[in-house]
């Protein structure tokens, strides 16, 4: 089963910028998979045009079978984003902030009681239930960035450039917490700048540049070719 599959997609922007020059993707279910790439490359509009927040110039891309181009309702059903701006609202407590979410994706309040409970435990948020978001830490506010985007329990998970900006202690931090979410079967792309990030998290790379696949394939075969 292809969690992803990009064909030749092609982004310009009305700034005529070619941010995407015929993209081609495949990730299978289960995998890790890491797209990495300098600023400017290309990812946050891979992105950007695989959860429906910008529309593709040309080219197909498929999320578990379903069309996520022409019709993203049942794509988005299959899909967690953690975006690379935080973008929570401050005046929410924790709780409010996940309900908030499950509310797009119109989940039955007692099956919203009962995920947002699991999912404040599994990021060790319990005890901030009901405080608001603007009184976390950067690790906190990160972690329930993880926490919403698995809300509606998503089968494929998408982190843009999860832990830029974060000081290593931290990033290790949220390293072990997207393992962990992987080991428990969910697909997972990351999208980082660093190389180190994606050889420790990744089972498969692509490697980005001016808005192309340049290289793709296991971390080792990979360090043989560069
Ligand atoms: P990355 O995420 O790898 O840093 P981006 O996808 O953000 O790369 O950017 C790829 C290219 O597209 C860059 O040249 C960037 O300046 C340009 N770009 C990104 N967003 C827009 C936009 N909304 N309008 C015009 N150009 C854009
Ligand atoms: P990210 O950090 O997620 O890659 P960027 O910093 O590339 O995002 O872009 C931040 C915002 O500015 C986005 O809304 C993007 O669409 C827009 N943007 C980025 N590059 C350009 C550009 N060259 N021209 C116009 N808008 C841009």
């Amino acid at each position: 089963t292809l969690a992803l599959q990009i064909t030749d997609l092609v982004k310009q922007y009305p700034t005529g910028t070619q941010a995407l020059r015929g993209v081609s993707l495949e990730i299978e279910e289960g995998r890790f998979f890491g797209l990495l790439g300098p600023n400017g490359a290309g990812k946050s509009t891979l992105i950007h045009c695989t959860t429906g927040l910008a529309a593709p110039t040309s080219g197909a891309i498929r999320v578990f079978g379903h069309d996520a181009v022409e019709h993203y309702t049942e794509a988005r059903k299959a899909v967690g984003l953690a975006p690379q701006d935080l973008n929570i609202d401050h005046f929410l407590t924790l709780e409010e902030t996940l309900d908030f979410h499950a509310g797009y994706f119109g989940m039955r309040k007692r099956d919203r009681q009962e995920r947002i409970a699991e999912l404040l435990d599994a990021f060790s948020l319990t005890a901030k239930r009901n405080d608001r978001t603007r009184t976390l830490s950067g690790g906190m506010k990160r972690r329930l960035i993880l926490a919403r985007a698995l809300m509606h329990r998503p089968r494929f998970l998408i982190l843009d450039e999860p832990t830029a900006g974060v000081d290593v202690e931290l990033r290790l931090e949220l390293w072990h917490y997207v393992q962990r979410i992987n080991a428990e079967g969910t697909t997972i792309l990351l999208t980082t700048h660093y190389l180190e990030e994606a050889e420790q998290l990744c089972d498969r790379i692509a490697f980005i540049n001016d808005g192309q696949i340049v290289a793709e394939g296991t971390s080792p075969e990979l360090a043989e070719k560069f």
